[in-house]
């Protein structure tokens, strides 16, 4: 994990942004709770790629789906992007696993963690009401 301070590429509502391994904070911001919740996404990004790649490699044993395989090792690294920014359930589930680490840290409580999840991420009203992120919680 490489932590840049920097206000280029950051969503504007945002003090902190992940592109694969790089977490980008904007200067002065970069609280241990902060760090901590990027760090998590750093780590789905890392696993999502490690898990494509385990995919590639067992298609590429086989003939019939090799070029699907290979094409798999190249795309494993913009898994865990395509899906938080495709899928509002998986980027609710990345952001309660965010969050959690923030909660740990002391920073936020809970309630602060589940109103910016409800209000921040672009969340479907359906799946983003207070009772379902905070079930998440305790799961
Ligand atoms: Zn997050």
């Amino acid at each position: 994990m490489f932590v840049i301070q920097t206000n280029r590429l950051i969503p504007e509502r945002f003090d902190a942004y992940v592109i694969g391994p790089f977490v980008l904070v904007r200067p002065g911001k970069a609280t241990p709770g902060l760090i901590a919740h990027e760090r998590e996404h750093v780590v789905q990004w890392l696993v999502a790629t490690i898990y494509g790649t385990a995919a590639s490699l067992i298609l590429c044993q086989i003939d019939a789906v090799y070029a699907l395989g290979l094409m798999l090792q190249i795309f494993s690294p913009f898994i865990h992007p395509f899906l938080y920014a495709e899928s509002w359930r998986y980027r609710r589930w990345a952001e309660v696993e965010g969050h959690r680490a923030d909660i740990a840290s002391g920073e936020i409580t809970m309630d602060d963690a589940i109103n910016r999840i409800q209000s921040n991420y672009g969340l479907p009203e359906l799946g983003a009401g207070y009772p379902e992120i905070r079930a998440m919680f305790f799961r």
